[in-house]
């Protein structure tokens, strides 16, 4: 979420967010915007910063947040913001801000981590533009602060927090479901198993995320999921649903 702040000089997180009107409770991170440009971490929130005059936004992160999300939105303002075209700060922000797009979307690959940690600390010092070398400084420090949620996105084309829209599943409620098949003839990926009366079953490995049926749904029986993912049967069952 985010919040439009005011306040420039020493200061704390914990004191930005009572100041908004935030709670700290539940939240992993935060995000303040150009020019401090920088991840705080929760563990950080009462250490005195400095905030550089004309931060506006302060965005908050909570559980079901993806850091590799934030990082690729982040360099991704930070690029808008700027219409310098030097080498290390356009080009290189380009190649940081399609890799952490490919990682967001089941296409990051192991060797792009490598890849990352040498392009950034350049770009943070041969950047001609402010926002060039915030988009070197704090991808290195996503790097380091959220490598257990960041890695495993190119590592193993995961996202630990289920945050990442690609990384969603779709899962049909046992609770819900009345067999009505609707959703079944709504899928043009043959991803959806079932039968009149059965509660119907998705198949994760053809599902495409097309949102066809959790739209064609009249029971709102389909959900989409991120880390946490319903139970539900490995084949159609009868349905219970009185
Ligand atoms: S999201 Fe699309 S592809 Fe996946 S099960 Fe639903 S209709 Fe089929
Ligand atoms: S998930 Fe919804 S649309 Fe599909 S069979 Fe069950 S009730 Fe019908």
């Amino acid at each position: 979420m985010d919040y439009a702040i005011n306040q420039a000089g020493n200061t704390t997180v914990s004191a930005l967010l009572d100041a908004v009107g935030a709670s700290a409770e539940g939240l992993k991170a935060v995000w303040l915007s150009y020019p401090t440009a920088a991840f705080v971490p929760a563990a950080q929130f009462a250490d005195e910063l400095e905030v550089a005059e004309g931060t506006e936004c302060l965005r908050t992160y909570g559980e079901g947040d993806c850091m590799a999300d934030a990082l690729y939105k982040v360099i991704g303002e930070l690029r808008m913001a700027t219409e310098c075209t030097c080498t290390f700060g356009h080009e290189g922000g380009y190649q940081l801000h399609t890799i952490m797009g490919d990682a967001c979307t089941k296409k990051g690959k192991p060797s792009d981590i490598a890849l990352m940690r040498d392009l950034a600390p350049v770009m943070e010092k041969q950047a001609i533009c402010g926002e060039g070398r915030a988009i070197g400084r704090v991808t290195i420090q996503a790097l380091d602060l959220f490598a257990a949620e960041i890695e495993p996105h190119f590592a193993k084309r995961q996202c630990p927090t289920g945050g990442c829209e690609a990384f969603k599943t779709y899962h049909v409620l046992v609770s819900k479901c009345t067999g009505c098949g609707k959703c079944l003839k709504a899928c043009d990926d043959g991803a959806i198993l079932g039968k009149p009366k059965f509660v119907h079953v998705i198949n994760q490995k053809k599902c495409t995320q097309c949102n066809q049926c959790l739209e064609a749904c009249p029971e709102g029986a389909i959900v989409r999921a991120g880390a946490k993912k319903p139970k539900t049967p490995p084949k159609p069952i009868p349905v219970r649903r009185k």
